[in-house]
């Protein structure tokens, strides 16, 4: 997968539009984690520094096409201000002539962050017209597209994929660096390489699971779809969650691990409770025998162990999905010891987006700690599964 660096444009003295992914967690107007907004720094420097003005456009949550106030991207332009130590200039308007006009003002070494791109529902339409239409009026006034906003660059919006069909595009920093990650992922690996998968579901994994199976050497599952893999072995899971329809495909999976030689660890201890609630009393039980009353919410500190020590082995580790509920404390333990066992790998450790990098920041790691933390879960899982990413491919044509 190529595209055009960023460094090969000329961009002094050129008003550039820059996708970014700000997509941060906000509560009651305060920034949670700057993770993503920190990742955004370099290419705005870069940009800024070289004389290029700076128009950004970017999404919070899930607006569908409305103005939703707790979607605002205000708070995120004094945080960017304050980490760049300039101001950034903010605009409530995405597209039109008010904000037209502000952008032909802008000076070299000038950012204006446009507000949440996904206020306009032509971001995300199916209509490829619509989508160009409003990609054609962000276009108004600017040079260039830089596309650096990882955490979309598999989806078909407007702001990520239709721009760069009308200015001339680079991919910056950000895109450059997680993609260079991704492909230490699936081409030429240093072995041993493993990969763990947690989180909720099978069905949102299994399309990495078949695609790895062949380059992996460990494969560690736990999360609340391990739950699916144990109910495949005929185990009892109690009430832990179950995707009855993966049943088959799970036990498929099973059979091609064995004869690929991967080596496959399900956790052989549980700790289960009575209800999925931060207070509900842990109790440790074998994996193969899960209380009917009860329900898995963690893998047990054998599995972790067990866990810990084949992730420590690895020169190439890739971990997506906690181990277990680790937003309650008494549910945390795996998932922290799978963190720490990444912290060790002499080689590359990379933890996919989403809910595995807010882990592991919950749990008091910090991001130097692992080789590389992505800042796009789905973007990295797509890529993971063999499938094309929309944003970066359209970078390819100059
Ligand atoms: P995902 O977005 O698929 O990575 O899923 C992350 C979510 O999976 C987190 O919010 C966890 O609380 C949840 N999770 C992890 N383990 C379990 C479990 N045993 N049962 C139910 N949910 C779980």
């Amino acid at each position: 997968m190529s595209f055009t660096a960023l460094q090969s444009l000329d961009v002094a003295g050129k008003r550039v539009l820059l996708r970014c992914d700000l997509n941060v967690p906000i509560k009651e107007g305060v920034i949670r984690d700057d993770g993503r907004i920190r990742a955004s720094l370099p290419t705005i420097k870069y940009l800024i520094d070289n004389g290029a003005s700076v128009v950004i456009t970017a999404h919070l949550g899930r607006p569908k096409g409305e103005r939703n106030p707790e979607m605002t991207l205000a708070p995120v332009a004094h945080r960017l201000g304050d980490l760049l130590g300039s101001p950034v200039l903010f605009s409530s308007e995405i597209v039109g002539a008010e904000v037209d006009a502000k952008k032909a003002s802008l000076q070299p070494g000038q950012i204006l962050l446009l507000e949440n791109i996904r206020y306009e529902a032509a971001e995300t339409s199916k209509d490829e017209a619509e989508r160009a239409a409003l990609a054609a009026q962000l276009a108004v006034g600017m040079d260039l597209f830089v596309s650096d906003g990882f955490g979309a660059v598999h989806r078909k919006h407007a702001s990520v994929y239709d721009i760069a069909k009308i200015l001339p595009s680079a991919a910056g920093f950000l895109v450059a660096a997680e993609i260079d990650v991704l492909k230490k992922l699936t081409e030429n690996p240093q072995r041993p390489y493993g990969v763990v998968l947690g989180g909720a579901k099978v069905s949102d994994k299994i399309g990495v699971i078949k695609n790895l199976l062949g380059k992996v050497n460990v494969l560690a599952i736990g999360g609340g779809m391990l739950f699916t893999f144990l109910a495949a072995e005929g185990h009892e899971i109690g009430k832990s969650l179950v995707e009855v329809e993966m049943l088959d495909d799970v036990k498929k999976l099973m059979k091609e691990a064995k004869e690929l030689g991967v080596e496959l660890l399900l956790p052989t201890d549980i700790v289960v409770a009575p209800a999925f609630a931060a207070d509900s009393t842990p109790t440790l039980v074998s994996a193969y025998s899960i209380p009917a009353d009860q329900i898995g919410l963690d893998i047990g500190p054998d599995s972790a162990a067990a866990f810990g020590a084949a992730i420590e082995k690895c020169h190439t580790v890739f971990w997506n999905g906690p181990m277990g509920v680790f937003e309650f404390p008494n549910f945390a333990h795996g998932t922290k010891v799978v963190a720490e066992s990444l912290t060790k790998v002499q080689g590359i450790s990379v933890v996919g987006g989403g809910d595995s990098a807010a882990a592991v920041r919950a749990l008091g790691f910090s991001d130097n700690q692992f080789g590389y933390i992505s800042t796009g879960g789905g973007a990295s899982l797509e890529y993971l599964e063999g499938k094309p990413l929309p944003g970066i491919e359209v970078l390819n044509h100059a």
